[in-house]
């Protein structure tokens, strides 16, 4: 690969790497509003420092980590008493599982949650042979058409999380009612 060739490549895994994590603080700031108040009244939490542990095990989720500047804990991983330390990063596992709780609430089903997650751990489906983004050893790897296809997954759910946010404004909204 020619020296501009490789440049360009590693801008846009550059790219991938923000916009990924910018995505992901977006979802993050939704799905604390939805369940923020379930999960800060629970007494049954459902992390578990073996699932906090593949973001340190995977190449990909520990570039969005070391970025944090924080220090994994060896019994509770990322977990603190108000809750997940990590801003974004989180192993693709935490975006699996909402217990009953929240599945069954309105503001979960309002807010369509379960769509927007599915779509964002799709993301990085495939992004080398049949290897998630998640599981590749080495990023450098991939290549740059597949990162391109993850940056344009990233603009279309970001662009739809944002229709979203303007239709419920607009919803919320008494000005023209
Ligand atoms: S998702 Fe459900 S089980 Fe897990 S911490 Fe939140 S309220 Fe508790
Ligand atoms: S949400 Fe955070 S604390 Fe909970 S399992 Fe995932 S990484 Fe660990």
């Amino acid at each position: 690969m020619s020296s501009r060739a490789h440049n360009k490549k590693s801008d846009t895994l550059h790219d991938l790497f923000k916009k990924y994590a910018a995505l992901e603080l977006h979802i993050q700031r939704i799905i604390t509003g939805a369940t923020g108040h379930y999960c800060a009244e629970c007494t049954a939490r459902c992390c578990k420092e073996h699932f906090c542990k593949e973001s340190i095990e995977s190449p990909f989720l520990t570039t969005l980590v070391k970025k944090q500047k924080m220090v994994y804990h060896a019994k509770n991983g990322w977990m603190s008493p108000s809750g997940c330390r990590l801003a974004y990063g989180r192993p693709l596992v935490c975006y699996d599982f909402f217990c009953d709780a929240i599945s069954d609430s309105f503001s979960f089903q309002a807010t369509n949650l379960k769509e927007i997650v599915r779509e964002f751990v799709s993301i990085g489906n495939r992004a080398h042979g049949a290897s998630h983004l998640i599981c590749i050893d080495n990023v450098d790897i991939i290549s740059s058409t597949k990162i391109d296809t993850m940056l344009k997954r990233i603009n279309t759910l970001k662009m739809r999380l944002i229709t979203l946010s303007l239709t419920k404004s607009c919803i919320q909204c008494t000005v023209h009612k």
